[in-house]
């Protein structure tokens, strides 16, 4: 079989272990799980990269436990704003929205600004009208609110009352979902969906929608989805960052992923993580908050997802 390869994230702002449950735990991880088995099985029968980031995006963005459709941060007056994006490594084909209030998975109205093809990014009620004329399904804002985020938008308002802000845990700061794979013609694709940061200004928009920043493919290279302070992302361009040390400076995936989220961003005090995989399969998931939310899937169907250090091995439904 010719090889291929998926990996995801579910956000770097991951709880402190104790903050969490053991059934929410449980609960996300069984999500990870989900939205592997969805990427795996497109690639498994043959199918495109950019149909597995895509279907296992979607998953997440369904599921309450991360910052991405449902579930997705409250911004300062408490609205969700969601940035989605997706790129085809092999056309180099993408397409993006951000600042959505309606759109029920901000992933698929990305990919219908790629298929549409005059442009790459729409913004705000047009990009709601154009996913609603598309006959993507388009929500009111509550189904997007979950409890957690209520509480989290009002910790990190209290921490500005406070003068705290730099205090508030990575959790109560920010999430995205991500996914990146290499398909079995030797395309890669990635995708990048997420409520930005809680309490964040109202319009403001992050790296995940930035095609380069948050998110970025190319075959014969890498494909790349991150997650944290998306301006630091835009900033350093991390995507294609990633890209250019391992085509320019003929880095591996693992060492180039390492210098950008390690070397550049961990001294500018944000937290940040990505997931990235090359032309031969190989993924890279580095972090330099506490946990990333992570996981990725052997050509073997073997299935392994993260919070923290530990990597467990996914079996069963
Ligand atoms: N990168 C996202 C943003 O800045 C947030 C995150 O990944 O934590 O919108």
């Amino acid at each position: 079989m010719t090889k291929f390869a998926l990996a995801i994230h579910g956000g770097c702002g991951v709880m402190a272990k104790l903050d969490l449950s053991e059934a929410e735990w449980i609960a996300a991880r069984r999500d990870l799980g989900r939205a592997l088995k969805a990427g795996y099985a497109v690639l498994k029968r043959g199918g495109n990269a950019i149909d597995a980031v895509q279907a296992a995006v979607v998953v997440m963005e369904d599921s309450p436990h991360f910052n991405a459709g449902h579930g997705a941060a409250l911004n300062e007056n408490a609205i969700h704003e969601l940035d989605a994006s997706i790129m085809d490594g092999k056309t180099l084909a993408a397409g993006a929205i951000c600042a959505s209030r309606r759109i029920r998975n901000p992933v698929l109205a990305a990919r219908a600004v790629l298929e549409h093809g005059d442009m790459v990014m729409l913004a705000g009620p047009a990009a709601d009208r154009f996913a609603e004329a598309r006959g993507l399904a388009v929500e009111e804002q509550a189904y997007f609110t979950t409890e957690r985020r209520k509480q989290s938008l009002a910790a990190m308002k209290a921490h500005v009352a406070a003068g705290t802000q730099l205090a508030a845990s990575e959790s109560e700061k920010h999430g995205t979902v991500g996914a990146v794979a290499l398909d079995q013609h030797g395309h890669l694709a990635a995708a990048t969906s997420t409520g930005g940061y809680n309490n964040k200004p109202d319009g403001r928009i992050g790296d995940s929608p930035v095609i380069g920043a948050g998110t970025y493919a190319r075959d014969g290279v890498c494909a790349v989805s991150g997650t944290g302070k998306g301006e630091f992302f835009i900033r350093h361009v991390v995507g294609h960052e990633v890209a250019a040390r391992m085509a320019y400076l003929g880095e591996d995936v693992r060492t180039a992923s390492a210098k950008v989220i390690i070397e550049d961003m961990k001294p500018h005090n944000i937290g940040a993580g990505l997931v990235a995989v090359d032309a031969d399969g190989t993924v890279a998931a580095p972090y330099n908050t506490d946990g990333m939310f992570r996981g990725w899937v052997t050509e073997e169907g073997d299935f392994y997802v993260a919070s923290h250090s530990e990597v467990m091995a996914l079996t069963g439904d």
